[in-house]
């Protein structure tokens, strides 16, 4: 039944307008896989004035406010979750304010969800009411293309369905996120969530723990390798942590010689402030990796260089320009340039695993949640460490 109504959905978009929009997306470097515009503000079918508290943008010039929602009925394969916490990922403030020109207004944003299982659908298998559970960035997938086939959700050749923006395949219009007090989520796409750990600090673990734990274990990022960590942001903090964790030897990239003490901290061994030439000239072709989790306009070429023969250098961050990379700076050490998105589903269960028996959370402050429009401004100046996450009991 599922399928058929995604079906449905897929054949509902001329596959040249489709096309037309991944070209848009790809050119503004947008790390959201294009979405179909709906025709301006399609979120009526999904608002309901006496329904489920959320926070919303009515408009890209808005601010978020307070704002009813509907969710689907529980199906045999859902699960509905309490949220208890929602991290305030950097790609919500881009999609609240329309920066990748896909938005759909109402906007209820929100990717890093924990909560706990209040109803469960009669086919579930893996939670039960009163279990802890997770969501994060994406909701639901084909399921039968390559990349579904391999574990890889997250690059499904059919678009993954995202947390919020995406088209809602169950009540129409666009689904809603996690700044909310309740989801419901395909039991395929929730993740199980320990109760060892700090709750609110897990739940940035399902968006920025996930962007840096999956490059790292896929390149295989361990003992006896040199890796470089570019920015101490969401991000970055994250990155840190999990390279520490898996036992290379980090080295972190910053601007700021002020973050160098809470880099130590977080577990990096060396700090290279990337603004000195000299520092940066001391580790020239000796990297076996460097992860980059800027978004801000810089210079690539400057890392590129660090990395020694078959070295690789990979993006987490989406810088908005184009990147110039100049030919020698790759093909002198056969080094290789790569991206990375999120992580799929079984990775993101063995992230969280990892996380439970390692200690591992990111480090968060708790806001409420009419705190949330400043929060987006203090992001925006840097001055958060290094995760605001909204506590939902405030709402
Ligand atoms: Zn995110
Ligand atoms: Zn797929």
């Amino acid at each position: 039944m599922k399928m058929q109504t995604k079906a449905h959905y897929k054949s509902e978009i001329p596959e040249k307008k489709k096309e037309a929009h991944r070209r848009t997306n790809l050119r503004r470097g947008s790390l959201i896989p294009a979405v179909p515009r709906f025709g301006g503000n399609n979120g009526h079918d999904n608002h309901d004035a006496t329904g489920i508290k959320a926070y919303a943008a009515q408009s890209a010039a808005a601010s978020l406010g307070p704002f009813a929602i509907r969710r689907r009925e529980v199906g045999s394969l859902d699960v509905q979750i309490e949220i208890l916490y929602c991290g305030v990922c950097h790609s919500d403030l881009h999609m609240v304010r329309n920066e990748w020109e896909q938005t759909v207004y109402p906007c209820v944003p929100g990717h890093e969800i924990v909560g706990r299982v209040t109803k469960v659908g009669r086919g579930v298998k893996k939670f039960k009411e009163g279990d802890l559970a997770g969501v994060g960035c994406i909701v639901d997938s084909c399921r039968t293309c390559s990349s579904c086939q391999s574990g890889l959700e997250q690059y499904c050749e059919h678009d993954p369905v995202q947390t919020y923006n995406s088209k809602d395949t169950h009540l129409g219009g666009v689904n809603y996120g996690g700044y909310s007090k309740s989801i419901v989520v395909d039991e395929a796409f929730v993740l199980r969530v320990s109760d060892k750990l700090n709750l609110a600090a897990v739940a940035p673990l399902l968006c920025a723990g996930i962007t840096t734990y999956s490059p790292l274990r896929h390149w295989k990022l361990g003992e006896g390798k040199k890796v470089g960590i570019v920015g101490l942001g969401g991000l970055g903090h994250m990155a840190v942590k999990f390279a520490r964790s898996f036992g290379a030897h980090v080295v972190l990239f910053t601007t700021s010689p002020e973050k160098g003490a809470d880099a130590i901290r977080l577990g990096a061994h060396e700090v290279v402030v990337s603004k000195d030439q000299v520092q940066m000239n001391q580790h020239l072709n000796s990297f076996d990796f460097i992860l980059d989790a800027v978004s801000a306009e810089h210079d690539i070429n400057a890392y590129l260089n660090l990395l020694k023969v078959d070295g690789t250098l990979t993006l987490v961050g989406l810088p908005q320009k184009p990147l110039g990379i100049a030919a020698f700076n790759l093909i002198g050490h056969r080094r290789q340039f790569a991206g990375s998105m999120i992580g799929g589903i079984a990775e993101t269960q063995e992230m969280l695993d990892y996380c439970a028996d390692h200690g591992i959370v990111s480090d968060v402050e708790l806001i409420s949640m009419d705190h949330v429009n400043e929060a987006y401004e203090q992001m925006l100046k840097g001055q958060v460490k290094y995760r605001f996450v909204i506590d939902m009991e405030s709402l």
